[in-house]
């Protein structure tokens, strides 16, 4: 495709956010009378899914903590929800599965997915928690399991086939969508002014409006639009923590057991919903017996023909590099210092065979491929969904998105003059003024 000269509406990015709000922005437009999917052009240096969401587990779920999130994660269901197939959204449930000292902090999930009306069920109690998993799986052999939150929406989707479903559905409202077109830099008539084009590594292109859904490359757009390195944010205490830095990377573990995915199946034969334990029980080695951990560990799970086996991950790790010198490409499985190594594939399968006994001494069909990728993180762990530069609108998940489908839906309507007040929580400026979302107990920076 030859690159046009000038475009209304220019996305960087081929993952999810940058995918739906084109999708949606299309439609949105369309149905408002004021232009279509041709007045779009979505441009990414790779191609469609070449990101996260690529490489995303897939996982669906509306657990959080934080009540702005939840909210935002019921409303990105319900747009999985309208094309199940189209989306490979598989609407399986998902059960978060934990320990006393998170007891409260899910309580109250549970309690205001109630109020939201998101439909789950809430067990409470060592024995109660016990009891309800064997329904499920005859062999539930987890310990000083105290609650058990089982969502009966969400599940997941085959990360690629969702992105290209959804690349078809933005092309067949006119959407182009440009691959292999890498955004080096902005230009703008003054500093720190409106951008008026893009250069590319195939030219300029012109353009009014900019949405940037760069994913792990969130950090290398911010730094090329001139925005902070550090910010102040001022802490639940009312003290002004100053030279925070703007991004830090995380690197996420993930891996396949390469058995065949029936094996997870529940006691009446269908497949299970998504499941995710955390525990402070010690882990020990299925492998040897061996101490691995006496710290709080969580893991989460499925059966997958897409990854072919049961995938599934376990708590991230802060990368300590300086943000400006963690080379975010070759990306992913081909990156040479983020992928997972056999530390993970030892506790991940030790902490499968500590839940179900399906999984002892399973650990020799752990598939020995390179898995998992980094994430670009806020200060806080939750998104900014914002404008910036005046045309800028800056799409950065913290690496909470490949769930939110419905993002680029809300964009799309505020793009339209709609204002969200599901993004509203999600404003930059929160963090100047301490409006920060409530912290859980969980060992995951995203819950
Ligand atoms: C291993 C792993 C597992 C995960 N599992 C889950 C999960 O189960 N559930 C969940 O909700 N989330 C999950 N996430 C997080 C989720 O994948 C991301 O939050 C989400 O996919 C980000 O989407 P995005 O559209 O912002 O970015 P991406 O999907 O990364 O897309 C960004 C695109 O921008 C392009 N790009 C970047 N810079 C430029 C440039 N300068 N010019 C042109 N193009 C550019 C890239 O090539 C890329 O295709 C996971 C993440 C990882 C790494």
């Amino acid at each position: 495709m030859a690159i046009p000269s000038h475009v209304k509406y220019l996305v960087i990015g081929a993952g999810i956010h940058g995918l739906s709000t084109a999708y949606h922005l299309a439609q949105q437009l369309k149905a408002q009378g004021k232009g279509d999917g041709r007045d779009i052009l979505v441009v990414d240096k790779g191609g469609i899914a070449a990101g996260a969401s690529g490489i995303a587990c897939g996982v669906v779920r509306n657990n959080y903590f934080q009540p702005a999130m939840r909210e935002l994660m019921a409303h990105s269901v319900g747009v999985w929800e309208t094309d199940p197939e189209g989306y490979s959204y598989h609407p399986v449930g998902y059960m978060q599965i934990s320990p006393e000292s998170m007891h409260d902090d899910v309580a109250s999930i549970a309690r205001q997915q109630k109020e939201i009306g998101y439909e789950s069920t809430f067990i409470e109690g060592e024995k109660e928690s016990a009891e309800y998993m064997k329904t499920l799986f005859h062999d539930w052999q987890a310990k000083g399991i105290t609650s058990v939150l089982h969502e009966k929406r969400g599940g997941y989707a085959n990360n690629t086939k969702a992105m290209y479903a959804l690349a078809t559905k933005a092309e067949n409202e006119g959407v182009r969508i440009l691959t292999g077109c890498t955004v080096t830099g902005f230009k703008s008539d003054s500093a720190g002014g409106a951008v008026r084009a893009v250069e590319t590594d195939k030219g300029e292109i012109g353009c009014d409006q900019i949405v940037i859904g760069a994913g792990p490359w969130a950090k290398t757009v911010w730094d090329m639009l001139e925005l902070p390195k550090t910010i102040s944010i001022k802490g639940a205490d009312g003290h002004v923590h100053d030279n925070v830095p703007m991004w830090i990377y995380w690197s996420l573990q993930e891996g396949t057991l390469g058995v065949d995915p029936e094996l997870q199946k529940t006691n009446d034969g269908k497949f299970p919903p998504v499941i995710h334990v955390d525990s402070n029980e010690p882990l020990y080695s299925d492998f040897d017996g061996s101490l691995i951990t006496d710290q709080m560990w969580g893991i989460y799970y499925k059966p997958d023909f897409h990854f072919g086996g049961i995938q599934g991950g376990a708590a991230p790790y802060a990368i300590d590099t300086d943000p400006d010198d963690v080379a975010v490409d070759p990306y992913g499985v081909d990156s040479p210092d983020f992928v997972v190594g056999e530390d993970f594939a030892h506790m991940w399968t030790s902490a499968l065979a500590h839940c179900q006994k399906r999984f002892e001494g399973q650990f020799e069909y752990y598939k020995n491929e390179p898995s998992g990728g980094i994430g670009s993180f806020t200060p806080d762990s939750f998104p900014v969904f914002d404008v910036f530069r005046e045309n800028c609108y800056l799409i950065a998940d913290s690496n909470h998105g490949y769930k939110m489908l419905g993002v680029g839906k809300l964009v799309a309507e505020e793009l339209c003059g709609q204002k969200s007040s599901l993004l509203e929580p999600f404003r930059f400026s929160r963090y100047a003024e301490g409006r920060l979302h409530p912290v859980s107990n969980s060992p995951f920076p995203w819950s």
